[in-house]
């Protein structure tokens, strides 16, 4: 039995319970939300210490504007870097187009906003639980019961938890994954290596304004201002698989990789401090067939793993959180309806953007030559509103519009 109240912008059902497995972005947005959804909510994640793999996020506008209805907005304008300015450079240093934001956040009504993981992490946390959602680290799933009535996670210290639905926010590597689909989908190799971290701001790295793209020789260097006076940096480069990840030798392979360009790459590589930077190759999955089974959900990358060319894999874990909520609040469904009408809506949308993704990864790390030179080629003649444009496109395809 549930009872009814009207709370936040969800109609709460108190009564009912939602065991998350993964306390990532899309784990600990989708806690807050339920949460907010009168949901009795606990996640469960393996790790003992909850380290975010990588430096820095952008949360582009449709992710900013559900945190926002969460409650969360004083807290991301405060860990949110100012960037007003978009300019792609040539690798020599020449820019090849400055972007003013300003149409764009006119257009979705939202800035972006570039953030530290570990700032996004902690506001994030703190509201799950000052909401009062609890979080048990240290305890990996192992498997899942699904009832008619109620479904079971079966941890590997021999505990269970039981509630009346699970949420799969695993990440790319999941192993819920398979609960649901059957067989195996390993998460694909996109073809290149990425580096990131943070370094202090400095205007002979970059203007503290301004995202930064180097581009050349289908490699990227890239700089975005975070509050705190941080630059979030990246290096890609396409790689094969499996080259050797020694931190003694980032410095070292990156001057390598990046010999010629422009004096701020440089002097960018010589002041990264090698044992904070993460060393990733970049992997996508899907689109796949089904995201639901029953009383189980999967969210985030689970599902949807997306080529960070575009910057929506963290915003499509928010918005699959988002939906999820609105359906699970709503009293004339039930559960196991939910599930059905957030896979039906999110399939679509998350099937667009990983394909859209990989595209873009594919144009911009020269899997075709002629295509990256002619991406190159456009980056210079490009009218700046048509770059905007396109992002708005992305943005506005979200749940709030
Ligand atoms: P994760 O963050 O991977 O969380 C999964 C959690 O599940 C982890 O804490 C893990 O420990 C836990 N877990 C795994 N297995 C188990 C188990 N069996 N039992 C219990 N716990 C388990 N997105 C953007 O929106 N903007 C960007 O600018 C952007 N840039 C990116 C740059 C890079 C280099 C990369 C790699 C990604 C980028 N993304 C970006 C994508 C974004 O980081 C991810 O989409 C997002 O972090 C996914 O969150 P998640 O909660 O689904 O998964």
């Amino acid at each position: 039995m549930y009872t009814v109240y009207k709370i936040y912008g969800f109609v709460a059902m108190y009564g009912l319970k939602a065991i998350v497995i993964g306390a990532g972005i899309g784990g600990l947005t989708t806690g807050i939300a339920l949460r907010q959804a009168g949901y009795e909510v606990e996640i469960y994640d393996r790790v003992r210490d909850l380290r975010p793999i990588g430096a820095g996020i952008s949360l582009w506008s449709n992710g900013v504007k559900i945190l926002n209805r969460l409650g969360l907005g004083q807290q991301l304008a405060a860990i949110g870097g100012q960037m007003h300015y978009m300019e792609y450079r040539h690798l020599s240093g020449d820019v090849l187009n400055h972007i003013s934001l300003q149409p764009l956040v006119e257009e979705v009504g939202q800035r972006p906003y570039p953030v530290a993981r570990r700032d996004l992490q902690n506001v994030l946390l703190e509201a799950f639980e000052s909401a009062g959602g609890k979080l048990t680290l240290g305890t990996k799933c192992i498997g899942i019961l699904d009832g008619f009535r109620d479904v079971t996670a079966k941890f590997e210290d021999g505990s269970t938890a039981t509630g009346d639905l699970l949420v799969a926010a695993d990440g790319v590597r999941s192993l819920l994954r398979q609960y649901i689909l059957k067989d195996a989908v390993e998460p694909k190799y996109a073809g290149y290596v990425n580096w990131n971290g943070l370094v202090p701001i400095s205007t002979d790295l970059a203007a503290a304004d301004t995202w930064s793209i180097y581009v050349g020789e289908h490699k990227r260097a890239s700089l975005m201002p975070l509050a705190g006076d941080r630059f979030y940096f990246f290096f890609d480069v396409p790689l094969p698989k499996g080259t050797v990840n020694d931190v003694a030798n980032y410095r070292n392979e990156l001057k390598q990789h990046f010999q010629g360009w422009a004096k701020p790459v440089q002097l960018l590589i010589d002041r990264l401090e090698p044992e904070s930077v993460a060393r990733l190759e970049i992997h996508d999955v899907g689109p796949i067939s089904k995201m639901v089974k029953g009383r189980v959900a999967l969210l985030g990358d689970a599902a949807h793993a997306t080529c960070p060319d575009l910057g929506q894999g963290g915003c499509q874990a928010i918005e699959d959180g988002w939906v999820l909520a609105n359906y699970l609040s709503s009293t004339n469904l039930s559960v196991p309806d939910a599930l059905r009408r957030y896979e039906i809506e999110r399939k679509v949308r998350t099937t667009e953007i990983v394909n859209k993704a990989r595209n873009r990864a594919e144009t911009i790390h020269g899997k075709d030559p002629e295509v990256t030179q002619k991406w190159y080629d456009q980056l210079s003649q490009e009218n700046p509103l048509d770059v905007t444009k396109a992002i708005a496109k992305i943005i506005s395809g979200g749940p709030l519009h």
